[in-house]
């Protein structure tokens, strides 16, 4: 991470702690304790401003979008659209018809995919990946390759698992017809510079295809300013609903691509053999899309940008850093990604426990984390471990729940102990 951003990150106004009322969840009780959620990589509390946003939507103008004459249902439609308008300012592109709502991440890179994809990459050509993807932007790829007799090839990355422009550079040939990286990664937490890898990728003639899911939480996408082609995330790793995500594709490309999923709304005329469709986004939205979901997507967004980046990434950053100094600290206990701490995703072991056994011992210490290979094998590959534990902070978590993180995996560690 380049020292300049972490100056500044460490230089702006600290966050309000009352932002952690804004979340109820924050307040309940596991096995008797407070809970201390430490899954945010997984996905994250909502904030009162987007429970009562798509409350009021059910309560008030529950209506169909862009499918009722109605007073009532033109203000579901009206809001609707305005989200659309809201997510592609956030996203720092002028389009908001370069905007497609989708079911989340895995939704939007598999329309890429299965459309931009398919029309593109032929036999012989290449896909471009890392070994550190999460499922969602590794198997389509290459099982794309597979039906397409094209290469999948996979991008070294460094020691913290980033991927640099030169390592990039050293695997594009005149057949690389598309680059698909994380913004951050969910298991090691590298942070990517889009900006410059946008830049290896477009002089060699091929696209950009960024998983946003964890990035956009920590870092605010400029997809215009960075020359990013297709940008896809979820709504609820950013405090938002489940259900909802986003693709950003760059409005030159989604003209040219095919729709995927075929209903209602998403069609011109339909003949009786022949059919043509809408522009984008519409083509790509096929069948009634979660309302109240991007409503609440809406809130979620005006309630980051509120906050403001800086101060979400100050309090992220000491608090990944206060675990990384503690968990670093105790003997048997190896963390992966110790350089990594401004993504909030910490990913360690501790020596002779499996990730497994040592969780049931965090939830009994009322902490929720995640164990397993976080549906990245590639990564798991890539570490040469079957399996790691992973904690992630957001910006309602507080340092008494690091100090019982770290506590909780001195018991850990003492689990061979309590067996035998
Ligand atoms: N990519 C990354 C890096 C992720 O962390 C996740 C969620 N774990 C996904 C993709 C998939 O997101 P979703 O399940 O919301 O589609």
């Amino acid at each position: 991470m380049n020292p300049d951003f972490l100056y500044a990150i460490r230089t702006c106004p600290a966050l309000d702690p009352a932002v952690r009322d804004d979340f109820p969840m924050t307040g309940i009780q596991s096995h008797g304790k407070p809970f201390a959620y430490l899954n945010n990589a997984a996905t994250t509390l909502k904030p009162l401003p987007v429970l009562e946003a798509m409350d009021r939507y059910y309560r008030e103008y529950g209506s169909p979008i862009h499918r009722g004459a109605d007073r009532i249902a033109h203000k579901a439609t009206t809001a609707f659209e305005s989200v659309r308008r809201t997510v592609a300012r956030f996203l720092g592109t002028p389009h908001p018809e370069a905007v497609v709502f989708t079911g989340g991440t895995t939704a939007g890179l598999n329309l890429v995919c299965l459309s931009y994809g398919e029309l593109v990459v032929g036999a012989g050509d290449e896909v471009v990946v890392t070994p550190n993807e999460h499922h969602a932007n590794y198997v389509p790829w290459q099982q794309l390759c597979r039906r397409k007799n094209a290469k999948l090839v996979l991008a070294p990355l460094d020691a913290n698992g980033c991927l640099q422009p030169e390592a990039l550079e050293s695997v594009m040939t005149e057949r690389t017809r598309i680059v698909a990286c994380s913004h951050i990664t969910n298991v090691m937490g590298a942070a990517m510079d889009l900006r410059a890898l946008a830049a290896v990728v477009h002089r060699h003639g091929a696209v950009i295809v960024v998983d946003g899911a964890q990035g956009v939480v920590h870092e605010r996408p400029d997809v215009v300013g960075w020359d990013i082609d297709f940008y896809a995330f979820s709504g609820h790793k950013l405090y938002g609903p489940t259900g909802v995500g986003v693709l950003y594709g760059r409005p030159a490309l989604l003209e040219k691509m095919p729709p995927v999923v075929m209903g209602g709304e998403m069609i011109d005329i339909v003949d009786v053999y022949e059919t043509s469709f809408r522009e984008p986004p519409w083509r790509f939205e096929a069948g009634t899309l979660p309302v109240a979901e991007v409503i609440g997507l809406g809130a979620a967004i005006d309630y980051v940008l509120e906050l403001g980046y800086c101060g979400m990434q100050k309090k992220v950053l000491g608090l990944t850093e206060r675990a990384v100094r503690g968990l670093s600290g105790l003997e048997n206990v190896h963390v992966y990604n110790p350089e990594n701490a401004f993504s909030g995703v910490l990913s360690f072991n501790i020596r002779g426990v499996h990730p497994h056994d040592a969780s049931s011992v965090y939830d009994r210490e009322g902490i929720a984390l995640r164990a397993g290979h976080h549906c990245s094998q590639p990564t798991m590959r890539w570490l040469g471990v079957g399996a790691t534990l992973r904690a992630s902070f957001a910006i309602y978590n507080d340092d008494s729940e690091v100090d019982r993180l770290i506590e909780a995996s001195k018991k850990a560690g003492d689990f061979l102990d309590v067996l035998f």
